[in-house]
């Protein structure tokens, strides 16, 4: 089977465009949603999706990275730069999945498509590990598993795999259908159904209808009958299925599970005998993860002392992308159990966004079992690197010093880890950023423990992944068009704050907020660029807030009259946001403020309320649900009336964490996103839904005390 190309026109073609686009034969290798992760520009085509964010304001970020190709539905856009190439189509999310349908039913490789609530993603990693040796596969990278990271997955299939893993992941009614339209697995496993509400659904029952659509073109389905009724059951009764139960008569029926150590031995009836097999895990998930595994390659026809020898061998899948706090002021991303192309590629997205060190150096180990020629495969390594912009790679293992040539940056080679390990000290590691990147048998994780290593101190794991997780879960309950301030006061609660808020920027929240000027100017010493309130600023701070570009929270009229007589002589405009009182009665204005505010405010043309806000003392708690309305309804009344005589429209915030969850009515234009961020909400019953983002580790646990005292945790 021969590798399909496709030009600009040809895409144009399937993906029906309504405008014509002739002879344009530019060669199209790379798909683009998000500007900021290009690669090659020239053969880039970039998609202006319209989600959470219209992708059509990013076309002028994506010319000025060197895209030239782009799809669009707003027609509009083709005069503003007429030196570019556009396809107008009415929805370019469905033309992007047409695309990926068109590119995928070029090949007749067998599919594996995976969906459920929980393990879809290990279950993916584990299947990977358990076939690599028998098929060139190609899986969704990480958890791409949505309506864009499916398209963007099956367009990386190419001629020579044999087998692709896919994962499916929706998160309301009618999406399944699409996402089974693009991957057509020919084997479905349904891993489990966790509770409904936690997915944004009506009911269990609906949520399940709705990802059993995955597998409406399968020939066979792995599942346990524990997760599915009876009625369901009847529906794909005439799937060919295999089934694996702890509880009940199943096709693998588990009936004892024993954990030993870190171990745990399963032992089950298979076709009428007993067959066992050994997991190197011992938590729960992990065991039922195993076992949908088991009953995968069983029902692959392996037989089962073949299954139970690579069950053994499983090893531990990492599922973030964890940043560490290193040596001499590093930072550390820690991705030390897989080395392949496109988790690198990944791997490197994140590196290039941390902007806190110019100096970024990548640890590398050889990859293997990619399918490519050595050649190739470290031709387009050390093109990606260059692209990345990478000062440094430290490359580990046999074979990537032959092709030292190919890289433009300062490299050092090492055999093995060993030798790395010996050489440590007298390698230079400082204030730089550092991607550590290995195939399991390099245990690069005794690397990450030499660079992260403290004595005296507590290194803060954040699970990057789990923030993200958490941000989307808030964002999907605000009404359109609300921004999202995000509260990285005390470093980050404590984490560590430039890592995190370079992660926010780049997930596009509007605003952040600190405590004090010298995390705002710290945040903005690394790099970044979203607008920053300081919450508690200190007159003696004003000067560094102005030439910070910081907007200082202003919350009584003589701290106002401060900030005013600090303003350097430019003739500039400077934000503030206005704190209102509306039930503390600690700090803020109040309704008998607000002619002499007024007035001050109309005294200099160089105040720009930019905000004006109030903080909800107890959103989480029912019992104090009358306060709370009767918060909400004070601070709209100040509001409204603030407004009327300052002549134009300052964001409104009001709702903090549990605020956002209990409080819709409190939304405003924005709403302040703190401890949610973290995986903790006080106003959910049910946390499920959340992620915890946050790992300590005690380096030297009769420390603690001082790590805490020194304002660490
Ligand atoms: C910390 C803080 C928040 C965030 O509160 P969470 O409950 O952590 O979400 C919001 N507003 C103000 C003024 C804060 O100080």
């Amino acid at each position: 089977m021969l590798q399909p190309v496709y030009t600009f026109a040809k895409i144009a073609e399937i993906i029906q465009s309504k405008n014509q686009v002739i002879e344009n034969e530019t060669l199209i290798t790379e798909l683009v949603t998000d500007s900021r992760l290009v690669r090659l520009a020239e053969h880039a085509l970039f998609f202006a999706l319209v989600s959470h964010r219209d992708g059509h304001q990013f076309i002028k970020d994506a010319l000025a990275k060197g895209i030239k190709h782009f799809v669009i539905s707003k027609p509009e856009y083709q005069q503003h730069y007429p030196e570019t190439h556009f396809i107008v189509v009415d929805d370019v999310l469905r033309a992007l999945q047409r695309l990926a349908t068109w590119h995928r039913n070029q090949f007749t490789l067998k599919t594996i498509g995976i969906t459920g609530s929980n393990g879809k993603t290990i279950v993916k990693e584990w299947l990977y590990q358990l076939l690599a040796n028998d098929f060139n596969i190609i899986r969704s990278p990480k958890s791409y598993n949505s309506q864009i990271g499916v398209a963007l997955s099956l367009w990386q299939i190419e001629a020579t795999h044999n087998l692709g893993i896919f994962e499916a992941g929706i998160s309301a009614t009618n999406e399944m259908d699409k996402l089974a339209e693009m991957i057509k697995p020919n084997i479905g496993i349904l891993t489990n159904i966790g509770e409904a509400h936690a997915e944004g659904f009506a009911s269990k029952t609906e949520k399940l209808t709705e990802k059993l659509k995955l597998f409406k073109h399968a020939k066979q389905l792995i599942f346990s009958p524990d997760y599915v009724d009876k009625t369901q059951k009847d529906s794909f009764s005439t799937l060919k299925h295999f089934t694996w139960s702890t509880k009940q008569s199943a096709d693998l029926q588990v009936f004892k599970i024993i954990g030993e150590g870190f171990n745990t031995k399963l032992f089950a009836y298979f076709k009428g005998e007993e067959i066992n097999c050994n997991l190197p895990f011992n938590d729960k998930a992990s065991i039922e993860n195993g076992i949908i595994c088991w009953a995968t390659l069983l029902s692959m026809n392996y037989t089962p002392a073949e299954v139970a020898l690579r069950l053994n061998k499983l090893s531990h899948v990492s599922m973030r992308l964890a940043l560490k706090n290193g040596i001499n002021q590093c930072s550390i991303i820690d991705d030390s159990y897989s080395a392949d192309q496109s988790s690198l590629t990944i791997a490197l997205d994140f590196l290039s966004q941390q902007n806190q060190h110019t100096k970024k150096t990548v640890i590398l180990s050889d990859l293997f079992e990619t399918g490519k020629s050595d050649l190739t495969l470290y031709t387009e390594i050390a093109n990606l690197l260059s692209q990345k912009k990478v000062s440094r790679l430290i490359g580990i293992g046999e074979k990537m010093s032959h092709f030292a040539h190919l890289f433009s940056c300062d490299t050092q080679f090492f055999t093995d880890t060993d030798s790395f390990v010996k050489a440590f000290d007298t390698l230079q590691f400082n204030h730089e950023t550092i991607l550590v990147k290995g195939a399991r048998r390099f245990d690069f994780g005794r690397i990450s423990k030499l660079l992260t290593q403290k004595i005296h101190d507590t290194v803060l794991e954040i699970d990057l992944n789990a923030m993200v997780s958490n941000l989307q879960f808030y964002r999907a309950k605000l009404k359109p068009g609300v921004k999202i301030m995000a509260m990285v006061k005390a470093f980050s609660y404590g984490s560590g704050s430039f890592e995190i808020a370079n992660l926010l920027q780049f997930h596009k929240v509007d605003y952040l907020a600190v405590a004090y000027a010298d995390e705002g100017i710290a945040l903005r010493k690394a790099g970044i660029t979203l607008p920053i309130m300081v919450m508690s600023p200190q007159e003696s701070a004003f000067e560094a807030i102005i030439s910070h570009q910081l907007e200082p929270e202003i919350y009584s009229l003589e701290i106002l009259s401060a900030f005013i007589a600090a303003l350097p002589a430019d003739g500039n405009t400077y934000a503030i946001h206005l704190k209102m009182d509306s039930g503390m009665h600690r700090l803020g204005f109040d309704k008998a403020d607000i002619n002499l505010l007024i007035e001050k405010l109309k005294l200099t043309e160089r105040i720009k309320v930019n905000s004006i806000f109030s903080h909800l003392v107890a959103s989480s708690e029912a019992k104090h649900d009358d306060f709370t309305k009767k918060q909400i309804a004070d601070f709209e009344h100040f509001a409204s009336l603030f407004t009327q005589f300052l002549g134009y429209k300052p964001l409104l915030h009001m709702a903090n964490t549990a605020g956002i969850s209990r409080w819709p009515q409190a939304q405003f234009d924005m709403v302040r996103l703190g401890i949610g961020l973290y995986g903790f909400d006080a106003a959910l019953t049910n946390q499920s839904s959340l992620k915890t983002t946050m790992v300590l580790n005690y380096r030297n646990a009769s420390k603690n005390t001082s790590a805490r005292r020194n304002g660490r945790l």
